[in-house]
């Protein structure tokens, strides 16, 4: 099986050879090159140490956060890769993180320490694939499987969990079964993991296309981090979800929509307050009425997110939502330059000011002349505006 390697990442792996180091792709690369799918990164893994890299590299511009445990980042052809050297299991502390770090010179193992028989597949040019645990097998029946024993590998590092399922979701795989009793069994050294680790992964399992099997199959598993999403909410929003593919914002508003605390939720979870806005304004809004291009333009004026984030949402959420029409009017707004904000008056604050007027008044004003546009937008001019102020002062 040959697997195509960029040059980029090739010069690397011929430079370690050369001074007799042997070097291998692994992870995600080789998994994503076997089943077809897009790459997005590189990693390395090769028997020199991290003091025998820098030498090997020293010409590369390079960076060195994580060469504690072993990693260095190459900039290869303006291309950041990160390399890894061998290293060996350990006994794990708190149920993530590793006691210490131990390199090796064995590539079985550095796979051996890995997480799933699918992220232990190695290949360089010269010895082809490298599979010690059935990862091609398990690719090719689909399967997410721990390597070694499921119930040790997730009690010393509990993220494998998500992981799982991220991956599950990801790929539409199913989680080999011990791998799957063990994770409903030790769902709760969840609580070992870090909220930014957990919200890390959340979003990503959000995003999967088996999104609505992970809810369904792993509903106790997501429990444990988000207690507030009972069986039944989980169920009424499969529908939602189910629709054509929406990001994790959009997608975690659809869970929390009836639920009370759902910010109290997201800021336990860690959520940005960008993230935050997101979803929390996709909630607020999921009942606005919305039937005439008045209405729309009255909304968007208030409206602090995309509107086609809030546009998906709403299709999702409500089958009664006019998706073609609001989208039409939408539209038909931005074509033709409809005012909606107070930005896009004809006048401003100073035009307001001077004419008299203080403070709040301007505001108040202002809005006025605003709400006036929205329903007649040809009378947003600057003679118009300023003829219905004095003449309604
Ligand atoms: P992605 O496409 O999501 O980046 P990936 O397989 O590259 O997938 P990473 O999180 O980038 O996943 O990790 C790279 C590799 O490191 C994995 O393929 C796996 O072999 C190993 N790995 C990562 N996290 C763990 C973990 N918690 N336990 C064991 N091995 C892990
Ligand atoms: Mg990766």
């Amino acid at each position: 099986m040959k697997i195509q390697i960029p040059d980029y990442i090739q010069v690397l792996i011929d430079l370690l050879n050369q001074n007799h180091y042997s070097a291998y792709v692994v992870g995600g690369a080789i998994r994503n090159a076997l089943l077809g799918l897009p790459i997005h990164d590189y990693d390395l893994t090769t028997d020199a140490t991290p003091d025998e890299m820098l030498k090997v590299f020293s010409s590369y511009r390079l960076f060195k956060t994580g060469i504690q445990h072993g990693t260095i980042t190459v900039l290869s052809k303006g291309q950041p890769v990160e390399i890894t050297t061998f290293r060996s299991e350990n006994t794990y502390e708190d149920h993530r993180h590793p006691s210490g770090v131990s390199f090796s010179d064995n590539i079985e193992e550095d796979c051996k320490r890995r997480d799933f028989t699918i992220n232990a597949l190695c290949y360089n040019k010269r010895e082809g694939l490298i599979d010690f645990f059935g990862g091609i097998e398990d690719l090719h029946h689909q399967i997410i499987r721990c390597i070694g024993n499921a119930s040790e590998r997730i009690d010393e590092d509990a993220l494998r969990i998500l992981r799982a399922l991220r991956f599950a979701g990801r790929l539409s795989f199913t989680i080999e079964e011990n791998t799957a009793t063990e994770i409903h069994k030790q769902k709760d050294l969840l609580h070992y993991i870090s909220e930014e680790r957990i919200h890390n992964e959340w979003v990503g399992i959000l995003e999967t296309n088996a999104l609505s099997s992970i809810l369904t199959e792993y509903s106790d598993v997501i429990q444990v981090f988000i207690p507030e999403l009972k069986e039944y909410i989980i169920q009424e929003s499969l529908t939602s979800i189910n629709q054509s593919p929406l990001n994790a914002n959009i997608r975690m508003a659809i869970l929390l929509k009836d639920i009370s605390n759902s910010k109290e939720i997201l800021e336990r979870l860690k959520y940005s307050g960008a993230e935050q806005t997101v979803i929390l304004s996709c909630i607020r809004n999921s009942e606005y009425k919305l039937s005439s291009k008045i209405e729309l333009k009255q909304f968007l004026s208030t409206l602090n997110i995309p509107f086609d984030t809030y546009h998906q949402y709403r299709t999702a959420i409500n089958p009664n939502y006019q998706r073609e029409n609001i989208h039409a009017y939408y539209q038909e707004i931005q074509n033709m330059h409809e005012p909606y904000q107070l930005r896009d008056l004809a006048i401003n604050g100073n035009t307001v000011k001077e004419l008299g007027y203080h403070g709040k008044d301007i505001r108040d004003i202002l809005q006025r002349c605003l709400d006036a546009v929205i329903e007649k937008p040809e009378n947003n001019t600057i003679e118009y505006l300023i003829n219905m102020i004095k003449r309604t002062s």
